[in-house]
């Protein structure tokens, strides 16, 4: 095959121009990312060289070089790791490979990301940054176990196009060339490459090379010279999790959480012990401070790396960690799994769910000390991952109440954007209260201007405002908190102690009975209500009932739901309600009572954002009333 010109996909163009135009700053990482991949697939190398010793041709050690040519002008990022065939590098280096590709370029094009373009890095696509300082970028690669006379040679200058061509290359692994932009040149000097290894590659695992001339007394003639060329590794290579933590700077944790994790940004803390006993491991994990992009994606990759014996097993170990905490990061370290462990192996081995226990035990507090020590730092923490440590609850009975003291909540009474906890909700509750409220809504204004809260504005008692989609899920999951039941304020009949109830049900129940009658298909029933102050009526869900919100929701996803099942819940104290029962008295068959019941359902309806069941005929039939009003008045 020859010379074969392909079209990057919008997306590779659009991170590249976000690359070349925007990232000024710290252009160096370009290395790091670089490095970063050749170390990779040095460790995919080894792993399958496990099981196929071929593919190590031969027992060269492993290595990652650095050649810079200043002639040419060229620096050269070189591995002998696992190379790619080229299909994979077709893929690889000309797709970015996410499964929200449609997301993915509205947030390229966000302002966010404009304005922070660092956050490119969380969308792993680190080899696309050496366009930072190329011109043109070459990769020479061929994959471990193939002929010498398959390798390819991929070439681009980030003009929207590259090209892949057959090529030749004794040894396996990739090389990766970058012809040095004019204002990049200093990326070709020693010194640079060796403070920029330094500070973001030293712990390596492999050793980073570079060919190093000096020049030495001749020892032959001490008045000259002569040069001498030799090998040097600079990186200091050590596994920074089995270090002592005492030995560690704050920077060498955050250099090498952004090795794990492709995330700019600092981590929001750092985890880092090891456990001794029946099971020995070292764990080094970290909690971010930025929600990645693709979080909510199915192809989110869980889990931290996994080593055995210094060897990296795989990327992302599921089995390590529970799904509502897979915002954690970093490397996980046992010799007490075998070297060959499947994921299916992993899925049900006793020392994995020992280690998933003591990980998930150690970074939920890690949670709690945080919340404990520094409310701002944690407030930010919940903003970006508090949704998805909620879903623990739903999937982690056991540990259920650790969860629930975690969370935050907005509500009633405090000012918007601040939030608390469930325990500081109960030591707030009044007195004779019996119950912790809460109120489901797509946002605090129309939750806290809705009718329910009335009377608990009414009362002065705090309500919670829940604004996620499944919260309501979430709290039914939990049930109680410090043996306090959740009331719902949109659902089932709340009494907050008012003693007329009884009274006023006996005072309206014919009137009820009508109503009820008129909306027979549409309500389940109609009763007095106890959560109304101001508004004349409203509809409620009933106690077992799925949240509307989330009614609706199935809905759009084209669920069928259930109907007439709410209920519709009167004001007795309402002018209007009080002026409806005079005209029951008066004439139980009156066309306008029956007109007033059908434009209260439709109201309710309003009051729930929802729309009238058919607007015209609303339209109309609160029109003629007005006429009437006018008239009379
Ligand atoms: P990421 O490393 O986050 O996947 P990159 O853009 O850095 O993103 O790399 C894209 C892909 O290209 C890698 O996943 C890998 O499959 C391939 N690749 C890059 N560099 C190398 C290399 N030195 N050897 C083998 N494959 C590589």
């Amino acid at each position: 095959m020859t010379a074969n010109k392909h079209v990057f996909k919008a997306e590779v163009n659009k991170i590249l121009d976000l690359m070349i135009h925007s990232l000024y700053s710290h252009k160096e990482i370009f290395l790091r990312e670089l490095i970063s991949n050749a170390s990779d697939a040095i460790d995919k190398a080894r792993y399958e060289a496990l099981t196929d010793q071929s593919l190590a041709e031969g027992s060269e050690e492993y290595k990652i070089q650095l050649v810079a040519d200043k002639e040419a002008g060229t620096l050269t990022v070189r591995d002998n790791g696992i190379g790619m065939t080229r299909d994979e590098a077709a893929l690889a280096l000309g797709t970015i490979a996410h499964s929200g590709t449609k997301e993915f370029m509205k947030l390229l094009e966000s302002r966010e990301v404009k304005d922070n373009p660092e956050l490119i890095g969380q969308f792993g696509v680190g080899f696309y940054s050496a366009f930072m300082v190329a011109d043109k970028v070459a990769v020479i690669t061929r994959k471990a176990g193939t002929a010498a006379d398959h390798a390819v040679l991929w070439e681009s200058d980030a003009d929207g196009t590259y090209t892949l061509e057959d090529a030749e290359k004794t040894t396996k692994g990739t090389d990766v060339v970058l012809t040095l932009k004019e204002d990049a040149k200093e990326f070709l000097e020693e010194w640079e490459l060796r403070k920029i290894v330094k500070q973001y590659s030293d712990f390596i695992e492999y050793p980073v090379v570079m060919e190093v001339t000096r020049s030495k007394p001749d020892p032959e003639d001490k008045e000259k010279t002569v040069s001498e060329t030799k090998e040097e590794t600079l990186n200091s290579r050590k596994a920074i999790w089995l270090k002592d933590k005492a030995e560690i700077t704050s920077e060498e944790y955050n250099e090498f959480y952004k090795h794990v994790s492709h995330d700019f940004t600092d981590p929001a803390r750092v985890i880092h012990y090891r456990a001794e006993g029946t099971t020995e491991f070292s764990a080094l994990l970290y909690l971010p401070s930025k929600r990645p992009f693709d979080i909510f994606y199915q192809d989110y990759k869980i889990g931290p790396t996994l080593y055995v014996r210094r060897v990296q097993i795989m990327d992302h170990c599921e089995a390590m960690l529970p799904t509502y905490l897979r915002f954690v990061k970093g490397v996980v370290e046992s010799s007490d799994l075998p070297l060959n462990v499947s994921r299916e192996i992993l899925q049900d081995n006793r020392t994995v769910t020992v280690i998933k226990k003591s990980l998930t035990k150690k970074v939920l507090d890690a949670l709690n000390e945080m919340k404990r020590d520094d409310a701002e730092a944690y407030g930010q923490f919940y903003a970006e991952f508090g949704r998805i440590l909620k879903e623990g609850i739903h999937h982690d009975y056991e540990r259920r109440e650790t969860i629930a003291d975690l969370l935050l909540f907005e509500s009633t009474k405090i000012e918007p954007g601040k939030k608390i906890t469930l325990a500081e909700y109960v030591e707030r509750m009044q007195p004779e209260q019996k119950e912790i409220y809460y109120i489901t809504g797509s946002d605090r204004a129309s939750a806290e201007s809705s009718p329910y809260l009335e009377v608990f504005k009414e009362k002065g008692i705090e309500v919670l405002i829940m604004t996620d989609d499944f919260d309501d899920i979430i709290i039914s999951g939990l049930g109680v908190y410090k043996e306090k039941e959740f009331q719902s304020a949109i659902k089932g009949d709340l009494d907050l102690g008012d003693e007329k109830k009884e009274e006023k049900k006996k005072e309206y129940g014919d009137l009820l009975e009508l109503m009820k009658e008129e909306l027979k298909d549409l309500v389940s029933e109609v009763r007095i209500s106890g959560r109304l102050k101001d508004s004349a009526v409203c509809l409620v869900a009933g106690e077992h009932d799925l949240d509307p919100k989330m009614a609706k929701m199935f809905q759009a996803m084209g669920q069928e739901m259930p109907k007439g099942q709410r209920v519709l819940e009167v004001n007795p104290d309402h002018e209007l309600i009080a002026r409806m029962k005079q005209l029951f008295a008066a004439d139980r068959n009156s066309s306008q009572l029956k007109d007033y019941v059908g434009l209260l359902y439709d109201q309710a309806l309003l009051l729930e954002g929802d729309k009238p069941r058919d607007p015209v005929a609303f339209g109309r039939v609160l029109s003629k009333l007005m006429a009437d009003g006018v008239k009379a008045g």
